[in-house]
């Protein structure tokens, strides 16, 4: 009896101390040889180290076959389910999922800084453009932004941050891009939508990183310019997040075309006829290109390979007869430009699949490899400028505004709701931060890109209740002195857009890390 208790005492204090190998075996051995252990607890307790610590057993006896149960209970994954899953890298987060993070590797980190060319632009230009940007104004009058300011925002490349240098772009850092973001967002929350969305995910990221010599040459310097405004189509009435399911499809044929861009008619050229129903395309209404996603098959066998060749992006000058693009959705009183995209036999050469014939049915892994990067540079930084902005004026509101005789800061409950604003804000930039850092290293932390997503709208979303709560009717009711409405309605586009938080939350974040475990056992 008191072996048995010497047992699970000593089984206790070497689990809480997470005790090392070689201490657990000695234990075992030791209550073993002087018998205060019985054989049929010292045994198991021998074994069980053996498993958990030789990785050449533990591998051939508990992890395969715990592996092989899994796989059969467990629905089989989908191509697209799987590109998901292994695009971008691996990269602090490793740390996150071998169970002791090393914490001085994460504090090892330069925190990322700004080039003075990139410090001056934001001290400057982003500071002229802010003052320029009046948010009731675009969401209830002109539902998009005066000439001026376009001009102003296209002639200083606020839309040309991920462009190279030799095409004309600013070719800023990550963090650079994100700090212009969080500063026009943490000042013009709505307005900022507009003039960052051309930067995300879209036709100039995929072009930078796939394009043929010749996409990079005639596209490029014109994104740079505004010459031509970008969208990016993927979404459809049928599918949304399941994304990988578009019915959206073109076949390879012969055919001919009139290239909008110079006026040339091609007969008998090789290429793809494709009809396609997208919807809430951001920028779309006043796209000149769109970046379309569909489904490439070749019935005929022209391309040489195989029918189904998978999903694939095309860039199409929206000037394209049958093409249709100018309907409008409004986004949640945010109303920047969106809308649904449509088009039904329309014809275009190989050529104009992005990477060209070669990149025929890789679509799906560059999205997924470029929404690795670019959710962490879109929604999240917007996310820590709308915070701070929400903090800065709910915790100088309850500094002025006075009830009870005193200002409503100094109440309890008030204070609790500013603390934890605080918290947030600090943390989301924190988290933003990291990020960027990962990026700026050359990394694609798909894991974590996900979960700043994640994490930094759900947060906003918190904060943004809090500051509403603070302000009382002074931020319900509507008015051009109203700085909070147009922040709060925007909350549930950050939500959804980009990988809906649900789905980020349970695919790409404990999806992959259940995958790291196992690759890990
Ligand atoms: C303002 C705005 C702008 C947009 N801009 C663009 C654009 O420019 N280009 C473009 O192509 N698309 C765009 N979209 C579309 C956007 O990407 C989709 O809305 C998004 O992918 C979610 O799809 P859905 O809205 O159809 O939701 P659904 O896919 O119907 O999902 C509904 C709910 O189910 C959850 N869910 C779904 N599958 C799973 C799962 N496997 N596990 C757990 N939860 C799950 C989701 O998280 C969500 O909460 C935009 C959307 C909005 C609202």
């Amino acid at each position: 009896m008191l072996g048995t208790i010497i047992a699970i005492v000593c089984l206790a204090a070497l689990a809480f101390f997470s005790a090392p190998l070689w201490l657990w075996v000695a234990v075992g051995v030791f209550g073993l040889l002087t018998g205060v252990f019985a054989w049929w607890f010292a045994l198991p307790w021998l074994a069980v180290c053996a498993l958990s610590g030789v990785a050449s057993l533990r591998m051939k006896f508990v992890s395969r076959p715990a592996f092989k149960l899994f796989k059969n209970i467990l629905p089989p994954l989908s191509a697209t389910e799987q590109a998901a899953i292994d695009a971008g890298t691996v990269w602090w987060d490793a740390e996150i999922f071998n169970g002791k993070p090393d914490w001085r590797k994460l504090s090892g980190f330069r925190d990322p800084e700004l080039t003075e060319e990139e410090q001056s632009f934001i001290d400057n230009e982003t500071e002229i453009l802010c003052q320029m940007l009046n948010d009731w104004r675009f969401i209830h009058h002109d539902k998009d932004l005066p000439p001026e300011v376009w001009q102003y925002v296209k002639d200083q490349g606020f839309i040309a941050m991920i462009i190279d240098k030799k095409y004309g772009g600013k070719q800023f850092s990550h963090y650079a891009h994100a700090k212009v973001e969080n500063k026009i967002a943490s000042r013009r929350p709505a307005a900022a939508y507009m003039i960052m969305l051309p930067n995300f995910l879209g036709p100039a990221e995929l072009i930078q990183h796939y394009g043929t010599d010749e996409q990079k040459d005639y596209y490029l310097p014109r994104l740079a310019k505004g010459i031509d405004m970008p969208c990016f189509a993927l979404t459809g009435p049928w599918a949304g997040s399941d994304a990988g399911a578009i019915p959206d499809t073109g076949f390879v044929c012969y055919g001919s075309y009139t290239d909008p861009r110079g006026g040339s008619h091609h007969e008998n050229v090789l290429g793809v006829r494709v009809s396609f129903e997208k919807r809430w395309i951001t920028m779309a209404p006043i796209a000149t290109v769109i970046g379309l996603a569909f489904k490439l098959r070749d019935p005929e066998g022209l391309l040489g390979g195989k029918e189904d060749i998978g999903i694939t992006c095309a860039l199409l000058p929206t000037v394209m007869e049958g093409l249709h693009h100018q309907c409008r959705h409004y986004p949640n009183e945010t109303p920047f430009w969106n809308g649904p995209v449509w088009g039904k036999d329309i014809f275009f050469p190989l050529e104009w699949i992005i990477g060209g014939r070669d990149y025929a049915g890789q679509g799906w892994r560059m999205l997924m490899e470029c929404l690795s990067v670019g959710r962490c540079i879109s929604l999240p930084p917007q996310s820590v400028g709308n915070a701070k902005h929400a903090a800065w004026t709910t915790s100088a509101w309850a500094g002025i505004r006075r009830q009870f005789g005193l200002p409503i800061g100094k109440f309890e409950g008030v204070a609790d709701a500013l603390a934890l604003i605080g918290g947030h804000t600090y943390q989301m930039e924190a988290t933003q931060d990291l990020a960027l850092t990962g990026l700026d290293l050359g990394e694609n932390p798909s894991v974590i890109s996900a979960m700043v997503k994640f994490n930094n709208t759900e947060r906003l979303r918190k904060v943004m209740n809090d500051a509403m709560d603070i302000h009382g009717g002074r931020a319900v009711v509507g008015g051009p002195r109203n700085y909070l409405a147009s922040m709060y309605n925007a909350v549930p586009i950050g939500i959804t857009a980009e990988g809906a938080n649900i789905l980020a939350r349970c695919l790409m974040i404990s999806g992959r890390a259940h995958s790291a475990a196992i690759i890990m056992c």
